[in-house]
């Protein structure tokens, strides 16, 4: 087994990631910063992000305004003291991106443009045509290859955290290349491994977002917070479940149903395509039950109208829409309607954080779309996430720092073990007999969320929901693998995070079956109304071998009362 020593141990290479470890070095430049990735960094899920990131910096807007609507967005679950550090802090990282090389869209005047985005009260949306994300990994890419001591691990896979004496210490990591055990030590660890969505059978999101760091920092004590709050987009593409950016609403494109109709005047008048995404989610799927949608060979869908924009406007601020609909679905948007429906995008909850990042365990930090620091609550606001990666990516790098230089390097011999430990536990899978396949049981694990927890849910369908889920569990343990290779050894890989999947399924199906209420994109027909005189506070999640262990905490109010939510 090989070990290798840091200062820092950051597992992920996204936008939190790369903001984070620039962030650590900079402020500390002796410090080394292992940056361990299961992929090449720039193909990471940011790297798809489409429409933009938020952020005040017109006269028309203010900071209150930007806190107001996240709180709004978030049905009053965000805590309030994370959003008001978020929109302060949000402007400086756009600016400092820009300084790094990430070419946002200009107004013919100058200025960076902004364009609208869903429950935004003003246009306040940064973005480089609809490659956002694409261009802002870029940029922290490029960046973080300026500092050597940022030193990269890349397509190592993280199975573990170690651990001792109450602290975080390191982790144990396969290198996917060689099929070797290596024990990445450091007195800080930050974990930055992305969303989870694959959970689901249709999903926007890359097939590496398995949940790895919530599922790891779980298994570890860590609570994980709000997991029953799933975000549905309301525009991806039947099928293959590809995004289409909410831009294409901001820009001004409209959602039709088969009788030609723009439905949303029924449900979010006031908004109208530029509500936000749970509501027009659960608008969708109430025209698919009342007969006004199309019927295709991927279910049912809604028509998402561009035409009037017209060929130049298209081109010139959705020109990867264009692409995506003409390559995967074969029509052009210039000249036709995009067929659209509901698909799993994004999990507002995560590892429990504070604003710096920590987590209850010393040492260890979480920051993106793993942590739910929590400024998304029970609905993110589209074109907050790219944000929130950078503001709390760079406040978890310097709050790693502070930890890391104020502790010691800790005894090398029982992380070592412990490493040593998770190896043969890996190793026992290679290869190993057993008549349950990978494929099937992640079918089975994701046809059940989607039963239990889709855009509606309901007891029954829920608790049949977790039971299905234990049975998985029974199951996994009788997993067969066909692969006994060592390099790039991917069905391996593939039973790893189907383990992860497993844990956070059950973990978001027991909170949203506790929950007794609808807030967000909690939606329950059989308790229809928010009831915060019960339900205003934060759902936390322990693992324990009989099963996930449930409890409640405040949610911080500082300046805003919860009021209804009306758009
Ligand atoms: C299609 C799409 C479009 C989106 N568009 C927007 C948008 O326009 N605006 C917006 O604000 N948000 C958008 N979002 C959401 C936003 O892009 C993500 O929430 C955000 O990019 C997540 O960044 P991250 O750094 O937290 O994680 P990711 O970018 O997902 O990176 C996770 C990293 O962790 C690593 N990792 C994971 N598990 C392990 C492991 N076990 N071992 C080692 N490494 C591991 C991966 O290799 C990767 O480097 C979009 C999301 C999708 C899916």
């Amino acid at each position: 087994m090989e070990v290798s020593y840091h200062d820092i141990v950051l597992v992920g290479g996204g936008c939190a990631g790369l903001r984070a470890a620039i962030a650590a070095v900079e402020a500390w430049p002796e410090s080394t910063v292992a940056c361990v990735s299961k992929v090449y960094p720039m193909r990471s899920h940011t790297v798809s992000a489409e429409g933009g990131a938020a952020a005040v910096t017109r006269d028309d807007d203010s900071l209150d305004l930007h806190a107001y609507d996240t709180l709004k967005g978030s049905d009053f679950l965000a805590d309030q003291d994370a959003v008001e550090t978020f929109v302060e802090e949000a402007a400086g990282e756009l600016v400092q991106l820009e300084h790094w090389g990430c070419p946002w869209s200009r107004e013919p005047d100058g200025r960076v443009a902004v364009r609208w985005f869903g429950g935004m009260s003003v246009q306040r949306t940064w973005f480089a045509t609809d490659k956002t994300g694409f261009h802002m990994l870029h940029a922290l890419f490029q960046t973080s290859l300026k500092h050597d001591r940022i030193v990269r691990f890349d397509e190592f896979f993280v199975t573990k955290l170690l651990v001792d004496g109450g602290q975080v210490r390191g982790v144990a990591a396969l290198d996917i290349r060689t099929g070797e055990m290596h024990a990445v030590l450091g007195r800080a660890v930050i974990i930055c491994t992305g969303g989870a969505g694959r959970v689901f059978p249709f999903t926007t999101n890359a097939s590496i977002k398995s949940g790895d760091g919530m599922a790891i920092a779980y298994r570890a004590g860590i609570p994980l917070k709000d997991m029953e709050f799933v975000q549905y987009h309301p525009t991806g593409l039947p099928g293959t479940g590809i995004l289409i950016t909410e831009a294409s609403r901001g820009e001004g494109g409209y959602l039709l149903n088969s009788e030609g109709e723009r439905f949303l005047q029924r449900y979010v008048p006031n908004k109208m395509e530029l509500g936000p995404r749970d509501m027009i989610s659960r608008a969708i799927v109430q025209e698919m039950q009342a007969g006004r949608a199309f019927k295709g060979a991927y279910g049912e869908y809604v028509h998402l109208d561009l035409r009037h924009l017209g060929e130049k406007a298209i081109d010139k601020k959705l020109p990867f829409v264009r692409e995506l609909v003409r390559n995967y679905v074969g029509i052009d948007p210039v000249h036709e309607p995009i067929p659209v429906r509901p698909v799993v995008h994004y999990m507002m909850g995560g590892i429990d954080t504070d604003v710096m990042g920590a987590t209850e365990l010393p040492g260890l930090f979480a920051a993106g779309e793993v942590a739910a620091v929590s400024i998304n609550g029970a609905n993110r606001l589209g074109s907050n996430s790219l944000t929130e990666c950078l503001v709390f990516g760079r406040r978890a790098g310097l709050a790693a720092v502070e930890f890391s230089r104020g502790t010691d390097d800790g005894k090398e011999g029982p992380l070592l073990e412990q490493a040593k430990a998770e190896g043969a536990r890996i190793e026992a899978l290679r290869g190993k007999s057993g008549s349950e396949k990978i494929s099937q049981l992640r079918r089975e694990m994701n046809l059940a969320m989607e039963r239990g927890c889709g855009v509606f849910r309901e007891e029954s369908e829920m608790q049949a929901t977790v039971q299905t889920l234990a049975q998985l569990r029974g199951r996994f343990a009788d997993l067969g693998l066909a692969d006994s290779s060592k390099i790039f050894n991917t069905e391996l890989v593939a039973a790893l995070e189907l383990g992860h999947l497993i844990d956070v399924a059950e973990v978001v199906a027991n909170t949203a079956l506790a929950r007794k209420e609808s807030r967000g994109a909690h939606t329950r027909t059989d308790y229809p109304n928010r009831l915060d005189a019960e339900y205003l506070k934060h759902s936390r999640v322990r693992f324990a071998p009989e099963g996930p262990r449930l409890d409640y905490t405040p949610v911080t109010i500082t300046r805003w009362q919860p009021e209804e939510r009306k758009y």
